[in-house]
């Protein structure tokens, strides 16, 4: 082997892309902050390059579940706003308010350990309050909304905290005209209306993810909140594809191949034999598999280009590995197999893969495993 041969299997990381994708996706929101959604290492793409480039491109805010994550992107030296949303008892509340991050509370218990925190480190906390409006996932019932809110007006009066941020998420955003949307829409306006009517001052409002942000302008408020369409992949089939949008994807996942071999008709190929050579044909190893995030779930359908064709996962995909039937093509060993990537080359795109798996593409990207090395691409501004 050559020192530049490929790698086994890389991701490469297009940072112009990002760049690009956020600018786009300001361009729909015009008039709201972005914050870009970088939890999840960056959804699989890198959680510190990504957060660079999308400030870079203009974000203001970035946001995460953990704060665990939101305190590696402030020691990686990301200033700005940094917000962060899921919280377990004893998590880092005092090292997230000494790192100046947003933190969001959905319960009166919750709040409680902010503003213990906020003494602790001698300065308020930044909190967002978090109203379940249809979710049904995190979130302040509207029965129990005017409790968190009085408590953080007097956490407020006591100089512990400044509420900065009233907020909700979406079950359905990426499901167009789904019934779902408009009644959250007008839950999250009641529960607004009435936490600033008993005197909170937020600076921002917001409950847009990527869906929303695209096609759903009336959810926009002060602020949109866009993960997966910042990586250049679709929320759903349903609301388009990313060139509906002028999106590109982000990431391109390519592999090396193993070995090529030829193979008489009827050999049964990898584990449980769930594909049999129909007739005499040429096999190729794709060495990429569960331990690299490529899901099993796509034995027999996930897609892959070699040699400018469409082939597709023969049999059951292994840890390490899978083999695709390329019909009696015999290209060299090393050959670049791709299995996903923006499609302008005629391969696949993480949605086929979704497809292929029963999967949303979501976690096809996120689950690009840390066995893959990441490259990046175009780290510089344009
Ligand atoms: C993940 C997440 C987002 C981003 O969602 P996308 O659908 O990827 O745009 C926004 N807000 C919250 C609370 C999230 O958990």
């Amino acid at each position: 082997m050559t020192e530049t041969a490929l790698p086994r299997v890389r991701a490469d990381i297009d940072l112009a892309a990002l760049r690009a994708n956020v600018r786009t996706l300001r361009a729909h929101a015009p008039g709201a902050a972005f914050m870009a959604v970088v939890k999840a290492d960056g959804y699989g793409h890198g959680m510190v390059p990504c957060a660079r480039a999308a400030v870079e491109a203009g974000a203001t805010w970035v946001g995460t579940a953990t704060p665990e994550e939101a305190l590696a992107l402030r020691a990686a030296g990301i200033g700005g706003r940094v917000m962060c949303w899921l919280w377990t008892p004893g998590s880092p509340w005092r090292e997230a308010v000494e790192a100046d991050i947003d933190v969001s509370v959905s319960r009166v218990d919750a709040l409680g350990e902010v503003v213990a925190a906020a003494r602790a480190a001698g300065r308020r906390a930044r909190v967002q309050l978090k109203a379940d409006t249809g979710l049904g996932r995190n979130g302040c019932m509207p029965e129990d909304w005017p409790e968190l809110v009085a408590a953080a007006l007097r956490a407020e009066a006591d100089g512990a905290v400044r509420v900065t941020g009233l907020w909700s998420h979406f079950a359905c955003a990426d499901e167009p005209g789904h019934p779902s949307i408009a009644a959250q829409l007008d839950a999250f306006k009641e529960m607004v209306g009435r936490a600033e009517d008993a005197g909170l001052r937020p600076e921002v409002r917001h409950i847009a993810n990527s869906p929303a942000a695209l096609t759903l302008p009336e959810t926009h408020f002060d602020l949109v909140r866009p993960g997966i369409a910042m990586y250049g992949v679709s929320p759903s089939p349903e609301v388009g594809t990313p060139a509906d949008f002028g999106l590109r994807p982000v990431m391109t996942v390519t592999a090396a191949l193993a070995h090529v071999k030829r193979a008489p008709a009827g050999h049964g190929v990898s584990y449980g034999h769930r594909y049999t050579t129909p007739g005499e044909t040429t096999l190729g190893l794709v060495p990429a598999g569960y331990g690299d995030g490529i899901p099993r779930h796509a034995s027999g359908t996930g897609p892959v280009l070699v040699g400018g064709k469409w082939r597709t996962a023969a049999g059951t995909i292994a840890m390490d590995q899978f083999v695709v039937d390329l019909g009696g093509d015999e290209p060299e060993v090393g050959s670049e197999a791709v299995l996903f990537g923006p499609g302008d080359r005629g391969e696949p795109t993480a949605e086929d893969w979704a497809r292929a798996a029963g999967t949303i593409a979501y976690e096809i990207v996120t689950r690009i495993g840390a066995r893959v090395p990441r490259i990046y691409s175009n780290e510089r501004s344009d």
